[in-house]
């Protein structure tokens, strides 16, 4: 467990970050790999997330609430939801997950053609 706050806020913000943007990349129509993909890593995520207190509350969460996996959208949909719940527990606000497909982008370009320009 992580002792200093400051350091957990940090380490949370990067994750948060990771996370709602990898979920901002995913196919729209997923294969059922990339799907079984996407589980798994955040089943992993929860498991070795270096915040004791965290891991073992967002492995709940986890069982509770499945992630979605079948679209973009579905993916995105679900971690902004389990992100409020966090968000809830440390009587955070609440974010609008109306808004969320405009607030992530990794500046990574849409396609292969445009990484390489
Ligand atoms: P963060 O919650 O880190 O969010 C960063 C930014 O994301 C916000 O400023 C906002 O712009 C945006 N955002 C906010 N809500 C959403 C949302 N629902 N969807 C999309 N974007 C959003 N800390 C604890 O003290 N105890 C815990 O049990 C705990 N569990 C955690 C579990 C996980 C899996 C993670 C990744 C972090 C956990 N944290 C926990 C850390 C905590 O969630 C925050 O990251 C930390 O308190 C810093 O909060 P923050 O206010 O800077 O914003």
């Amino acid at each position: 467990k992580l002792g200093n706050e400051t350091l957990k806020a940090e380490l949370g913000r990067a994750a948060w970050k990771v996370l709602h943007t990898t979920m901002a990349r995913f196919p729209d129509t997923p294969t059922q790999d990339e799907q079984d993909a996407l589980k798994n890593y955040l089943f992993l995520f929860a498991r070795l997330y270096p915040c004791g207190e965290c891991a073992e509350h967002f492995q709940k969460i986890l069982k509770k609430y499945p992630p979605q996996t079948s679209s973009r959208s579905s993916a995105a949909a679900w971690a902004c939801f389990v992100h409020n719940l966090v968000n809830e527990r440390k009587g955070k606000p609440i974010f609008d997950c109306a808004n969320i497909g405009d607030f992530y982008d990794c500046g990574c370009g849409d396609d292969e053609k445009e990484a390489m320009s």
